[in-house]
């Protein structure tokens, strides 16, 4: 019953425009039901967003599958995502790129999402504890950065551990919505483009 409401995603997904096949397979690959809690495990192909508990969101397939193709990624990239949450997304990533940096700054999630990396044997995701707002900057510099959550301005930080040529994307709040922007590092200047209206839970600092 889940695959063929997978394939069903699929072919939803493709028509969206979502036209890189590699994403598609990826995301075919990665078995969405196991990022979800049990009771809503009927709807996991479902194109929508569901709660993970602790207040949060696994983001929707087109949002996953539109945010990842924004981002370009080649096989060699070391990305980096803030907001891991379920960790679905940052697990689709793995099938596409060398290495992601996930960072999470609700401690309960990140074990839940570090448990099925494991059981999903996925070993190419690094997690880490802490406000993704300051980046990683052990691991500097980075092809590509991708947010999860609302966000109303790119850090400083965040803006500077990317390489130039690098790309960020994010959900940006925007007067009273969210719109997805995909910002490109020329000449150290962060070049702004502007996508898909959408609704991500928000972009906050510290940890819990
Ligand atoms: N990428 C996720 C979507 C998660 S929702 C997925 O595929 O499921 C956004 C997540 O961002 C939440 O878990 C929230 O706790 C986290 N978050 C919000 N602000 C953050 C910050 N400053 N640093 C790290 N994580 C943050």
């Amino acid at each position: 019953m889940l695959d063929v409401k997978k394939i069903r995603l699929i072919l939803e997904l493709r028509e969206s425009g979502i036209s890189d096949s590699k994403i598609l397979s990826a995301i075919e690959k990665i078995p969405r039901e196991r990022f979800i809690p049990e009771n809503f495990r009927n709807q996991a192909y479902d194109n929508l967003a569901l709660p993970i508990g602790d207040n949060q969101t696994i983001s929707q397939p087109f949002v996953v599958a539109k945010m990842t193709q924004l981002l370009e990624v080649e096989a060699s990239h070391k990305v980096l995502e803030i907001g891991t949450g379920s960790g679905y997304q940052s697990a689709v990533l793995s099938k596409l790129v060398r290495r992601v940096y996930t960072i999470e700054r609700i401690k309960n999630l990140l074990v839940k999402a570090e448990n099925i990396f494991q059981e999903l044997n996925i070993s190419n995701i690094v997690l880490k504890y802490a406000d993704g707002n300051f980046g990683w900057k052990e691991q500097i510099p980075f092809d590509r950065i991708i947010i999860t959550a609302a966000t109303s301005s790119i850090s400083k930080e965040v803006a500077s551990q990317i390489h130039e040529g690098g790309i960020i994307v994010s959900p940006m709040v925007q007067e009273n919505k969210q719109i997805i922007v995909r910002y490109t590092k020329i000449n150290n200047v962060l070049k702004s483009e502007v996508f898909d209206d959408v609704l991500f839970v928000p972009n906050l600092s510290g940890t819990q």
